[in-house]
């Protein structure tokens, strides 16, 4: 038996971020950058006006009140998307829209708020200061910085700013494509209801959901024979458009165990038992000219998504170009007791239950045993309890692992009506204007 960590480095020492390729910011969401992006423009990439109100030189405004106005000529509209160089005379104004240049020659703008509104004269209720609600040109950016350093994940924000720097494109680590691979002679696809000793393949949908959780692309191929040339002959035709392949079952000790026969005999692959509950019969390795990972987790669907957790996960994210653990663990207390196998490190499927003093609580999910379905729906966490471990005292401190990509303390985050987590906030409050249940 090897441990945990053993296999886990055995794996992340193999896997490599996929080469970096160019793509239209559009289909780059969730990609790392693979260079540093600079920006080709200032922004903002001329003065601009940061109200609707009306552009003039502030000196004009001197003395303004409501009680004694300062009367302008109005010489004209600029809007937002004007492409005219405007150019204010002293003495008079323009009406200025937000985001519309501000005319050569001013150096305020005056809200509309604070005038009468006028179109061909307007009466100032406010002396304005030099400056006042002008949006400087490169204030925000300067041209030629570096806005986005390669190693940045391209979310929602910084697409944004790739785009508003004047980039269409960028050099970016590819998502790695999973292929997941359900093995069995007893496995039906989703949607059908199993006759005699029969079993509808949920390892694949979990397993591909888990992998999109996780911001990579995933598809997978359903229901493949205990059949060692079945088995290798699906391998070889995923290998062409999988950067990664997940299967599940086949590992253990049984005489159908097809993939461990097929992928032993390439000797790329290497079977082990790892000393972990559940999770044991594990393999990995490398396919094909390509050395595509291939990772085998065992088909119990708990020991599948364990497996997945805690071998796929890192190393996805290490192909994807990203850090291989993001979140760190927390550490939370046990509200009761429970036994752990000794020598192995157990992952104990967790509950959030409370949130005391900063600290999650959290108790078993359920039943533990690997082929758990139901309970395993219901988890916020993984306990992670060490091979030295045997028991866990009610209060102990424990590791808790989040499930798909969460935080096992988001559970606790979820406001309902009439409920305000600690302090009140807008969602709260509109859930119970709402009539919510939550
Ligand atoms: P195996 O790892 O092939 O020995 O399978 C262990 C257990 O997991 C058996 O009870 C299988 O029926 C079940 N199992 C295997 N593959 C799947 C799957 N894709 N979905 C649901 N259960 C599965
Ligand atoms: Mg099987």
């Amino acid at each position: 038996m090897i441990a945990v960590e053993e296999h886990l480095a055995r794996i992340l020492a193999t896997v490599r971020p996929l080469p970096a390729t160019r793509r239209a910011l559009d289909g780059a969401q969730g990609c790392v950058l693979a260079e540093d992006l600079r920006s080709r423009v200032s922004l903002p990439g001329f003065d601009n006006s940061a109200m609707d109100g009306y552009a003039l030189l502030a000196s004009d405004t001197e003395g303004a009140s409501e009680s004694s106005p300062v009367h302008l000529p109005v010489d004209g509209d600029i809007a937002a998307g004007d492409t005219t160089r405007h150019r204010l005379r002293a003495g008079h104004s323009f009406r200025i829209m937000t985001g519309a240049p501000v005319p050569e020659g001013a150096d305020a703008v005056v809200p509309v708020e604070q005038s009468d509104g006028g179109v061909v004269r307007v009466a100032i209720h406010h002396g304005a200061a030099h400056g006042a609600h002008i949006r400087a040109r490169g204030e925000d950016v300067g041209e030629g910085q570096v806005v986005l350093r390669a190693g940045t994940r391209l979310g929602p924000r910084q697409l944004a700013l790739a785009a508003a720097v004047g980039h269409g494109d960028a050099l970016v680590v590819p998502l790695p494509r999973v292929v997941v691979v359900s093995t069995g002679d007893e496995l039906i696809p989703p949607g059908s209801v199993p006759g005699f000793g029969q079993v509808v393949d949920s390892n694949g949908p979990m397993l591909a959901a888990a992998a999109r959780d996780l911001g990579v692309v995933a598809s997978r191929v359903g229901g493949v024979a205990d059949e060692p040339d079945t088995v290798a002959r699906v391998l070889r035709q995923q290998l062409s458009r999988a950067d990664a392949i997940v299967t599940t079952g086949g590992v253990s000790m049984g005489a159908y165990d097809a993939v461990k026969a097929v992928l032993s005999e390439l000797g790329t692959v290497q079977f082990d038992r790892v000393a972990m509950q559940p999770g044991k019969p594990q393999g990995f390795g490398v396919l094909g000219a390509e050395a595509v990972p291939v990772f085998t987790l065992p088909g119990n669907p708990v020991s599948s998504l364990v497996s997945f957790e805690v071998f796929v996960a890192p190393a996805l994210r290490r192909m994807a170009g990203r850090a291989p653990f993001e979140t760190a663990p927390v550490i939370a207390r046990a509200d009761e007791g429970f036994r752990s196998p000794a020598a192995k490190t157990q992952f104990a499927r967790v509950v959030v239950t409370s949130h005391d003093s900063e600290q999650l609580r959290v108790r078993l999910a359920g039943g533990q045993g690997s082929h758990v379905l139901g309970s395993l729906a219901d988890a916020h966490g993984l306990a992670v309890v060490p091979p030295d471990v045997t028991q866990v005292e009610a209060g102990d401190e424990i590791l808790v692992l989040g499930l798909d990509g969460t935080n096992p303390g988001d559970h606790v985050h979820v406001a309902t009506a009439g409920e305000t987590v600690g302090r009140p906030w807008f969602g709260a409050a509109a859930l119970a204007a709402a009539g919510s249940a939550g």
